[in-house]
């Protein structure tokens, strides 16, 4: 090679370097786009039961569909329904903490009221189903940053929601309950929805055979939290 192209070659080498660099960048992000669409994923997740009636029908829908979902208990709606929430574990569902009394001015009252509160709930679902819940839901979706700290420090993982079914407006009826869960999941790759399976909450009941057809239908798998 003549002393003159040295400087070219130079060149050339500089920009093949380059354009590897950049091309070893954009797939490094391709993958990731086409994971998305292809793992899509969401978690139903219950809040404020046991409930005799919604919870049983809501159990009934989840086996029928072969769906897995987490559970935010409420251990004071607990006594009588022992039967139901040892059901939710045998069949393959998490139970989570929600609270003891879901009395908002008693949880938030302290950091004492907020940990007894937690540590109450989950020693009744260990007592009850031999399992120790590993996860935490703040109910009225409260929480700060700091009792976020203070619960994981306890080793709960917080879980919150990214989309809602609306149920806490308990005069939507099932239709508006399946809309306004696609709404606001809109085209995550990983939907927390969340519903409600305590007593007054027959419309997410009714509304979750068509819920689960749904974000089936839009390739979403149904995963409970592990
Ligand atoms: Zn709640």
């Amino acid at each position: 090679m003549q002393k003159k192209y040295i400087p070219l070659l130079i060149f050339f080498t500089a920009l093949l370097a380059f354009a590897v660099h950049l091309g070893a960048r954009l797939t490094a992000e391709v993958p990731a786009f086409s994971l998305a669409d292809e793992e899509k994923r969401i978690y139903l997740t219950f809040d404020d039961g046991p409930s005799t009636v919604v919870t049983n029908r809501v159990l009934d829908i989840l086996r029928e569909e072969g769906v897995q979902a987490t559970f935010f208990i409420v251990s004071d709606r607990v006594a009588g329904r022992e039967e139901t929430l040892r059901r939710i574990v045998r069949e393959g569902h998490t139970v989570g903490v929600h609270s003891k009394t879901h009395r908002y001015g008693e949880i938030y009252a302290s950091d004492e009221a907020l940990l007894g509160d937690v540590r109450a709930c989950a020693e009744t679902v260990e007592q009850i189903t031999g399992a120790k819940p590993r996860f935490y839901r703040f109910p009225y979706g409260g929480g700060t940053a700091r009792q976020r700290d203070l619960l994981e420090a306890q080793g709960y993982t917080v879980i919150g929601w990214n989309a809602v079914c609306g149920d806490t407006d308990l005069s939507l009826g099932a239709e508006a309950l399946v809309k306004e869960s696609l709404k606001t999941a809109g085209t995550r790759g990983n939907v927390v929805l969340l519903l409600h399976d305590g007593a007054p909450h027959k419309a997410t009941a009714e509304a979750l055979p068509a819920i689960i057809s749904a974000f089936r239908a839009r390739g979403y798998a149904f995963c409970a939290f592990r």
